[in-house]
């Protein structure tokens, strides 16, 4: 699965452990973060998340859409809370979970305030409804068929707020621009996640790895030097991660609140990578498992008494694979590479922490701001300068 529960549970607890963040914007959102967080904490609760406006026009900001609540924003304060109306996505798994929260990536614009909330509510609240994608399996296909694909769908959904109210002790961000924008880059909620999706990652990009190694030497193609390549990249993918997840955990600090971060650069590292990494082993299975991926009949035939004699003999793999063994394998592969469900989890993988190309901008400017300078391009720079005076006088021209 791409988000398992713990994921917003990590989520609340950093959250929680910022409340200093919450609280300078006053006193009473510190106190409902840290409420929320024992009450999700002892009610052993499951959340969705809906942290971005929905795809309308990007290029004017929330309060410059074509309606002033197109993207969900607050439309009255009352004695007992926020009322909000307008729209947030993209919620995974929102319609079996207990609660949703909401708060944003930066990006607010001056005049977006009445956009830039954060609180959290019941997915059940009046007034919220739930607007799911079509699903990508329809609870009728078999196991044997799509043994990924009929267990693990993972709903995707647009929330849309009709005027409901949010209780005033689920507020943590109200209408505050500079709030809304420094969540993110002051606090480092996102780094305790950042660990748990790496994990997730990790376990993901490796299984593709272990399907691609079996079909390839179910059907003997794994003794073709370009095959071989396309597993070795494979593999060293998997081991490039796992080192650097590693790193992350060796490299922790504990924070003067006794909680163990991991390093966080090797974990961005991680979030550049997999969107590339993850789109081009799903192409390497699709490679080597070609037309074979197409080629694969229904469980059905193999219990019908007219088929089954020929699922035997035409479906076998390299000696030793079974038919059976065979095509259950290029099924298990099919999900993963050619279904919808499939497909849905390469798009997750590309954008289910924010835009890469964006997250990428970012890791440069932070990594900017930690190296001002690079002293040992400096030295270099000073030491020829040193030998480019000394052999001027030595009397001797440079040669250009
Ligand atoms: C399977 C899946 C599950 C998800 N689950 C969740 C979830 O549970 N909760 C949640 O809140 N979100 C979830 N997301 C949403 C995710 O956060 C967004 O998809 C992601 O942040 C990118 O935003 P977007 O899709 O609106 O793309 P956009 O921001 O609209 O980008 C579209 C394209 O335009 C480019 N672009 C847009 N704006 C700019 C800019 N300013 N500068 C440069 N390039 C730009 C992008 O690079 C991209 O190529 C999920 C997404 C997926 C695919």
């Amino acid at each position: 699965m791409g988000r398992t529960p713990d994921f917003l549970n990590v989520v609340v607890t950093s959250m929680a452990t910022n409340d200093w963040f919450f609280r300078e914007y006053g006193e009473r959102w510190g106190d409902n973060i840290i409420n929320y967080y024992r009450y999700i904490r002892d009610n052993d609760l499951f959340l969705t998340h809906a942290i971005m406006n929905p795809q309308n026009d990007r290029s004017k900001a929330a309060h410059e859409q074509g309606d002033e609540y197109t993207h969900l924003g607050v439309v009255r304060e009352t004695a007992d809370g926020l009322i909000v109306r307008g729209a947030k996505m993209l919620a995974t798994l929102a319609p079996i979970t207990d609660e949703v929260i909401i708060y944003s990536y930066p990006g607010f614009a001056p005049g977006d305030e009445k956009h830039a909330i954060s609180f959290a509510l019941p997915l059940d609240t009046p007034g919220l409804r739930i607007y799911c994608r079509e699903e990508t399996q329809d609870g009728t296909r078999s196991t044997w068929d799509h043994p990924l694909a009929s267990r693990f769908e993972e709903m995707d959904a647009v929330l849309v707020f009709h005027d409901v109210l949010v209780p005033w002790e689920r507020v943590f961000i109200n209408q505050n621009v500079e709030a809304g924008n420094l969540l993110y880059p002051k606090t480092g909620i996102n780094l305790q996640p950042s660990h748990q999706s790496a994990v997730r990652g990790l376990a993901k990009l490796s299984f593709v790895t272990d399907v691609t190694c079996s079909i390839a030497d179910a059907i003997g193609v794994d003794g073709f030097l370009n095959v071989q390549n396309q597993l070795s990249e494979l593999i060293q993918g998997v081991e490039s991660i796992r080192a650097l997840a590693r790193i992350a955990e060796y490299e922790y600090s504990i924070t003067d609140l006794g909680e163990a971060l991991p390093n966080l650069v090797p974990l961005e590292t991680i979030r550049g990578l997999l969107p590339k990494m993850y789109p081009r082993a799903i192409e390497i299975l699709q490679t080597i498992g070609a037309g074979g991926l197409l080629m694969s009949p229904t469980g059905a035939d193999f219990v019908n008494l007219e088929t089954a004699a020929d699922m035997e003999k035409y479906y076998v793999g390299r000696t030793g694979v079974s038919s059976e063994k065979r095509i259950r394998l290029f099924k298990l592969a099919w999900d993963l590479c050619g279904e919808a469900f499939g497909q849905r989890l390469l798009q997750y993988e590309r954008y289910y922490s924010g835009d890469p190309v964006r997250k990428m901008a970012m890791f440069y400017n932070v990594h900017k701001k930690s190296h001002p300078s690079y002293p040992r391009v400096e030295h270099a720079l000073e030491e020829s300068l040193l030998m480019s005076e000394e052999i001027k006088g030595n009397g001797k021209q440079l040669d250009c």
